[in-house]
């Protein structure tokens, strides 16, 4: 049998702990829950756990510091489970190095599919480069990232170059929230001004217009509002 995946809660809230505790646990998750940051980054280091769901408001540290932390000597999935509902806050734990976002209150559902992704972009990290030039698929779409196709059905999308790039950055790391700062450094290099997110917002309206049946109502590219982008998770 398989070993089960360990995931750690670091949550002040005991009753919020049990709660998420008890429904990971009955989906065959390994839960252990530490109630401070300094519990929760002494059982990082020795539990190693597959996944990291972090709440921000600890009373003896700020989770921000935990993520820093964290990166700068471990990849492990961290996902954010908090209350602070301010867009800034999602983007200073995305660009600290969080895998992604969920606010609170939240669904068990909402929380295993993104335990689900989290789980499989650890697995791709993990195996050879080969696997990471699989082409995206779901639904209608697939990019072919060896020969630069882009289709949906049997029509095939013509993207600029700039596009594409984007468009492969967000599908590479598909059903993940990206930043609007983290895309737009991606594509156009560490010295473009990521406050003036214009430019970013332009190409996504083409490329929404070129991918989507119905623009207005999109089927591949979701809009995080003030925080960025995320694309539809590989059907995989
Ligand atoms: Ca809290």
């Amino acid at each position: 049998m398989a070993s089960k995946y360990c995931i750690l809660v670091i949550e002040d809230e005991k009753s919020i702990c049990n709660f998420i505790s008890k429904a990971l646990t009955a989906h065959d998750y390994k839960v252990v829950c530490a109630y401070t940051g300094k519990d929760g980054l002494s059982l990082i280091s020795s539990l190693c756990p597959d996944i990291i769901l972090l709440d921000l408001g600890l009373p003896d540290m700020d989770g921000i510091n935990i993520i820093h932390s964290v990166r700068e000597w471990s990849s492990n999935q961290l996902i954010v489970v908090s209350a602070r509902s301010k867009e800034s806050d999602k983007v200073a734990a995305l660009d600290a190095g969080a895998d992604d976002y969920i606010s609170k209150p939240f669904g068990i559902s909402e929380l295993l599919a993104r335990i689900r992704t989290s789980i499989r972009h650890s697995n791709k990290s993990n195996t050879s480069s080969q696997s990471a030039d699989r082409p995206y698929h779901a639904l209608d779409l697939t990019i072919n990232y060896q020969n630069h196709v882009v289709t949906r059905g049997d029509t095939v999308i013509h993207l600029t170059p700039i596009e594409y790039k984007i468009v492969t950055y967000l599908a590479k790391n598909s059903g993940k929230v990206h930043t609007y700062s983290s895309i737009m450094q991606h594509v156009w290099g560490p010295y473009i001004d990521v406050n003036n997110t214009k430019i970013l917002r332009v190409n996504m309206a083409n490329i929404r217009h070129k991918i989507e049946l119905n623009p207005a109502a999109p089927q591949y590219i979701f809009t995080e509002i003030e925080v960025g982008y995320r694309f539809l998770d590989d059907s995989e």
